[in-house]
């Protein structure tokens, strides 16, 4: 491994997941030098284990957070609010490999959806089309099934049943993808033999992680210097308000400095809050970025939920690629449904105990043992909606509680809109509609707490004072300070957002290595 002094001033990124892999992966292979800090340590292969609570413990993101608000986090597990991954290659070790574009119209939903009160909506300072070029891109380096001529996957049992389900009821857009994993080898990467166990860390590297992919590219070219078990806890910044260093504590418990020439912030939207707001300073005493208090605000996470059926004949849903595809028939805009924006229906299994956990605790005794006896028997549907954007839905630190390293903690507010009741109880409607159509007969709609899709804490716009970076993801008020990840989204979309984040990182490596080559940064 390539070790980079930390008196060189060097590209330093935070967090190694979808967008600090990326932005990493594609500065390295230009020739720039590149430091690397990641909080959690490298997980390989051979130590993900198949078993979904053990894994969910060996790879998840356990530090203390605090949930306050009326979302169903803040009561039902008001200290661990979200899902995310603490290792290398971040939550892309977790994830399922959905990726899809979003839709034109998603980018601008303050135009398109009009004021709604209680959002912050906000037109996005690109379009569809400035983003197409960096979706192919992404396409190509995910290796997304459906894309470039790369196969779809066999349909897997759970599919079948949304398939059968969607077109009885009339519905007529589905795809099975399309999924970040290889459906034959490609890119170095084995074809996946459909093991089921996409959730747990793929142990064949089938489905898509920078911990699969980018990271050991990266470190072969010579020019990473990849740091685990090293989480940043401040950005220093000089006279001029340039930032000058990272401060991070590293596997020892050590305090080090590593002098940056840039410094890209990339650790899922409540850790980048939080880096950015723990590097206040006399010059910027409410945080980096957050001249115009932006900062933390706007978060987004989906409107989510599940539902289960038992189908007459056996499923086995677990057999297979857990998120198989997707129905996008409600993903449009249409306001006679009595919302705005859309929402898309996923097939989705989960593991027995994970099923378990999510079932109404009322029920437990008969009811919900006979229902869990069928497991070989169910089906499910997961819905993924854009939910709005509110200025009080955010991140803060916490006043008083601090982590083990001493860090306050974050604690992340939020209020649902009645935009996002709406559509939860519309995706509730449709998917009880589509489990009847196939002939469930005791279907059970549960809601998922923990929020995997986080987005919109540093967002970006046209005008400083209405964001905190701009369009490439650079802070309004610091010229070699970057936000990576899914931070910057202005919306959420219907759409799962990884394709999206990983698009905009190839965009915003562009714009780092050509100002680096023109002596900008
Ligand atoms: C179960 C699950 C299923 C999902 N399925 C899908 C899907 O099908 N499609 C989709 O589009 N999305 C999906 N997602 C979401 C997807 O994983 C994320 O959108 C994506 O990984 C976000 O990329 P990121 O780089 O912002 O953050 P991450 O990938 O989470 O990476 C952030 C990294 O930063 C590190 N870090 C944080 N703070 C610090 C610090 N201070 N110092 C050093 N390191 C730090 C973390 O340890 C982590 O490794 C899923 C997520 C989960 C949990
Ligand atoms: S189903 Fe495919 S992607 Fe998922 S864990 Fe198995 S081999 Fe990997």
């Amino acid at each position: 491994m390539t070790e980079i002094s930390k008196r060189d001033p060097a590209v330093v990124i935070i967090g190694s997941g979808a967008a600090g892999g990326t932005v990493a992966h594609e500065l390295v292979t230009r020739g720039i030098k590149v430091v690397l800090l990641e909080a959690g340590r490298e997980i390989g292969p051979a130590e993900f284990i198949q078993d979904d609570m053990a894994a969910f413990g060996q790879l998840t993101w356990m530090d203390k957070r605090r949930a306050t608000g009326n979302w169903l986090a803040a009561t039902s597990s008001p200290a661990m609010p979200l899902w995310t991954v603490k290792a290398v290659g971040g939550s892309t070790l977790h994830w399922n490999g959905l990726a899809y574009r979003m839709q034109a119209h998603e980018f601008e939903p303050r135009t398109r959806y009009g004021q709604v009160a209680g959002t912050s909506l906000a037109d996005w300072p690109i379009t569809l089309e400035d983003l197409l070029p960096f979706y192919e891109r992404a396409e190509d380096k995910l290796g997304v099934t459906g894309t470039h001529g790369i196969p779809r996957h066999p349909a897997n049992n759970n599919y079948r049943v949304l398939w059968n389900a969607a077109k009885r009821a009339g519905y007529g857009s589905i795809s099975n993808g399309n999924l970040a994993i290889n459906s034959e080898p490609r890119d170095g990467r084995a074809g996946c033999i459909q093991m089921g166990f996409c959730n747990q860390g793929c142990k064949i590297g089938a489905k898509w992680s920078t911990q699969a992919s980018e990271i050991p590219k990266a470190i072969a070219t010579g020019r990473l210097d990849l740091r685990t078990g090293c989480m940043a806890v401040r950005i220093e910044h000089d006279a001029s308000g340039r930032a000058s260093a990272v401060v991070y504590r590293d596997g020892n418990g050590v305090l080090q400095s590593q002098v940056a020439r840039v410094v890209c912030v990339a650790g899922n939207a409540v850790e980048t809050a939080r880096v950015l707001l723990l590097s206040d300073s006399g010059k910027f005493p409410s945080g980096l970025g957050n001249g115009w208090g932006h900062v933390g605000r706007h978060y987004t996470h989906h409107v989510g939920g599940g539902t289960f059926g038992v189908m007459p004949k056996p499923v086995n849903m677990h057999r297979g690629i857990s998120v198989p595809g997707s129905l996008f028939d409600e993903a449009r805009h249409d306001e006679t449904r009595g919302f705005v924006g859309g929402y898309l229906i996923q097939a989705m299994s989960v593991a027995p105990s994970f099923l378990a956990s999510l079932l109404d605790a009322e029920d437990w005794g008969e009811r919900n043992a006979d229902f869990m006896e069928k497991y070989d028997h169910l089906a499910g549907l997961l819905i993924c909606g854009e939910d709005m954007p509110r200025a009080d839905n955010r991140v803060t630190l916490d006043r008083e509680e601090l982590d083990a390293l001493g860090l306050r903690i974050p604690c992340i507010h939020v209020d649902v809109h009645e935009n996002d009741r709406r559509m939860e109880a519309h995706g509730r409607l449709t998917t009880q509609v589509l489990m009847d159509a196939v002939g469930a007969v005791d279907v059970r709609q549960v809601r998922t707490a923990l929020a995997t899709h986080n987005m919109g804490t540093a967002r970006m716009s046209r005008r400083p004072e209405d964001g905190v970076v701009d369009s490439f993801g650079r802070v309004h008020e610091m010229p070699n300070l970057f936000v990576s990840d899914g931070s910057v989204f202005p919306s959420s979309s219907a759409e799962n957002p990884t394709l999206t984040i990983v698009a905009l990182a190839l965009r915003q490596a562009d714009s780092i290595a050509e100002r680096l080559g023109r002596g900008d940064l």
